[in-house]
């Protein structure tokens, strides 16, 4: 079946665009075109947007009761539950998700936090009454804010667009999502979802498109809100432009986390977990734990049981359910890791594990082979900067609180994790370590509670009640004192 497609969803249908310009998606293993789909003008944003602006300031969603809305996004839910198969490998395909973890991440993780955001929802205080301080009640409400634009990146491309677009959705807003165009075919099938679920014309448009196009949907006097994950590069350019208009905006950006391995921590186990926290998504995860602190007394043999839990990794076809480390999304992406893996060699760490060139068996595809480093000064670049592929650094400590320095020596805040066989002291790490998220023998991220980063990592919080209140404006209503 062709995954072509020749249109894009604004105003509840299907929209022709208005250039010929258009996006060609190639699979990373193949490296065969996989599907062409329109590639988004200005002029396709501002048809999104006017029929957005349409939407919110004259149809019917803003003014629907929370529980309405909530029955149209559980009907979305149960269509969602229906196509998991689908989307993850339709993932898989555009960008080379390993399907063993788009399985997993790719489209359940997204249909668990549309549940998630509906319980929620249920339980949200959209309008209260409370004790004033002046002797009368006073009502607050929360109401949308508006048109948001939503913009997600190709990586985890469900997980970060059902993050914004059902909390936008519940509080009442409407959307024009803009896809990465790595990435568009994912939002198709979740647009075909939105309809049969009764999303009314115009709440949510979609345009696959490129970087300027973005800028250009940023800087659209139509939207009041910009919702990004991305690189924090593209993150602070956002965040400019959004203080400049006084628009509202949320950043989850990068990282460069640490998990940092305490001496009794059980080794084989903390391996299977790093092995996760460090390279899902082959490398490609903002939360992935590539800093990897080892004591300097325990040190030879972290080093060693990670050189070998990585070596046998099973690099390969990510439609390979034993794939556990696939390609990475694009040609630019595997240069830019390449030479990240030359930059260690050249700053002095010792390369263990990996190196550049295609792994064994592979002769096409954009592959690296996964790479340790130890000897890592945390001072180094490839201890700094997001590389986004899988490299791992093993820096030495001295002692506990010379792992949480090293750790919190970073312009990043997004996660972390600590291995170790006794519990509150781990508590204790996870306590004084500066991130978002943090794990404890494990690393996880539950719906129910917010997501996001310190630092450069990002502003305001992703899921749970936090995540539905950054689409909400608040307002107070001094109800006049009854007639007596
Ligand atoms: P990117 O910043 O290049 O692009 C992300 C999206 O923004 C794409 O849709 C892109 O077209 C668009 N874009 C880029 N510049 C823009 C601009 N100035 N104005 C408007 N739109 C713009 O990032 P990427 O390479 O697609 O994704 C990888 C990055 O995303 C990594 O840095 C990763 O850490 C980050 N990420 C963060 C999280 C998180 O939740 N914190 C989750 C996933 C990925």
């Amino acid at each position: 079946m062709s995954l072509d497609r020749d249109s894009f969803f604004i105003d509840g249908g299907w929209a022709a665009p208005a250039t010929s310009a258009t996006l060609q998606v190639v699979s990373p293993h193949s490296e065969q075109v996989v599907a062409t789909v329109p590639e988004g003008s200005n002029a396709d944003v501002d048809a999104a947007v006017a029929s957005a602006r349409r939407a919110f300031d004259e149809g019917p969603w803003p003014r629907m009761s929370p529980e309405e809305r909530i029955e149209v996004i559980q009907a979305f839910s149960m269509l969602y539950a229906g196509k998991l198969t689908e989307m993850a490998g339709l993932i898989t395909t555009e960008m080379g998700s390993p399907t063993s973890f788009a399985n997993l991440a790719q489209s359940p993780a997204p249909w668990m936090q549309i549940e998630s955001f509906l319980t929620i929802a249920r339980a949200f205080a959209w309008e209260e009454t409370r004790p004033g301080a002046l002797g009368a009640d006073v009502i607050v409400r929360r109401e949308p804010v508006g048109v948001v634009a939503a913009i997600p990146p190709w990586n985890v491309p469900q997980f970060t667009t059902i993050s914004k677009v059902v909390p936008a959705l519940l509080a009442g807003n409407t959307v024009v999502v803009k896809p990465a165009p790595e990435t568009p075919l994912d939002a198709y099938l979740m647009a075909e979802l939105l309809a049969e679920a009764g999303v009314p014309a115009g709440v949510v448009n979609i345009v696959a498109a490129g970087r300027e196009v973005g800028e250009h949907l940023v800087a659209h006097p139509g939207v009041d809100k910009v919702a990004f994950t991305g690189s924090t590069a593209a993150g602070r350019k956002i965040a400019a432009v959004c203080g400049e208009q006084l628009k509202r905006v949320s950043l989850e950006l990068g990282g460069k986390s640490a998990a940092i391995v305490l001496d009794d921590a059980d080794l084989a186990a903390t391996m299977e977990g790093l092995k996760f926290v460090a390279l899902m998504n082959s490398g490609q995860a903002c939360v992935a734990q590539t800093r990897i602190l080892a004591s300097r007394k325990n040190y030879g043999a972290v080093v060693d049981a990670l050189a070998e839990t990585v070596s046998g990794m099973a690099v390969g076809d990510p439609e390979d359910p034993a794939t556990e480390i696939g390609p990475m999304v694009a040609q630019r992406q595997q240069e830019r890791v390449e030479k990240y893996i030359a930059l260690g060699q050249e700053e002095g760490a010792r390369l263990v594990v990996g190196g550049n060139g295609m792994p064994d068996g592979l002769s096409s595809g954009w592959y690296v082979r996964p790479t340790v480093f130890a000897d890592v000064d945390n001072r180094m670049r490839i201890a700094q900067e997001e590389i986004f592929g899988p490299v791992l650094s093993v820096i030495p400590y001295d002692d506990v609180d010379d792992a949480v320095r090293i750790a919190n020596e970073s312009d990043y805040g997004l996660a972390g994790t600590v291995w170790t066989a006794d519990q509150s002291a781990g508590l204790d790490v996870a306590r004084r370590v500066r991130a978002g998220t943090y794990g404890v023998n494990t690393y996880t991220m539950d719906f129910a509670a917010p997501f996001g980063g310190f630092k450069a990592s990002g502003i305001g919080r992703e899921f749970g009640p936090e995540g539905l209140a950054q689409y909400t404006e608040l307002k107070a209503i001094y109800p006049s004192a009854p007639a007596m």
